[in-house]
């Protein structure tokens, strides 16, 4: 008998997070615990939103008890994290979005699709056409890079720049960039001068 297949769940948008780690470098990087979209869409929903389980079995789409068992495994997941001090990647599931999202395997940039331009075949910052939906995205995509130096903090000034078009917004704290599309590009903004963004340049050079 062949399983039944999976209903989707709903999300309104992907999580701006890709994860967490440990704040003690002593840790494996790649033991971790995945998190996945629907998890972190449950605790979201139910305490940091602090809707009903039923509102937000309703706002996922799923049933109640479908509801409870995907927040009950999100809460497993976060205790086995912290108490075995893991890291936590959050991504893949089974999930739609209201819009289609897609991160580009080449240079990491996560883009909605455009209306606009006919062309969603492609990475609009690098043309790469190995670009995937985003809630299949390979999750060592979001491998988390260490700060370089041990204690070095993101500053809190600075500007949060478009990757393709470097439209340019100065970046708030507590806001994280990629909280920001761009209205022109519908891509995920990025922090200047960060590793991503130094990345993409290098890239972009070499093409
Ligand atoms: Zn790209
Ligand atoms: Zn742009």
């Amino acid at each position: 008998m062949s399983p039944r297949p999976k209903r989707f769940r709903r999300l309104k948008e992907p999580p701006y997070v890709t994860g967490f780690i440990p704040e003690n470098e002593d840790f494996d990087n790649n033991d971790y615990v995945n998190l996945l979209y629907e998890e972190f869409e449950a605790l979201k929903l139910a305490d940091y939103d602090g809707l009903s389980q039923l509102e937000a079995s309703r706002q996922m789409e799923v049933s109640r008890p479908t509801f409870t068992r995907i927040y009950d495994s999100a809460l497993k997941k976060i205790a086995k994290a912290l108490v075995e001090h893991k890291k936590l990647v959050i991504g893949g599931g089974n999930v739609v979005f209201n819009d289609k999202w897609f991160v580009c395997n080449d240079c990491r940039t996560v883009f909605k699709e455009n209306n606009k331009q006919k062309n969603n075949k492609s990475c609009p910052v690098c043309g790469s056409e190995n670009i995937t939906p985003l809630q299949n995205a390979d999750l060592t995509a979001f491998n988390i890079r260490h700060r370089r130096h041990r204690g070095e903090r993101f500053k809190d000034t600075g500007y949060c720049i478009c990757p393709k078009c470097n439209r340019k917004e100065k970046h708030k704290r507590g806001i994280p960039c990629n909280s920001m599309l761009c209205p022109d590009c519908n891509i995920q903004m990025i922090r200047e001068g960060s590793l991503h963004h130094l990345e993409i340049i290098e890239k972009l050079k070499n093409k």
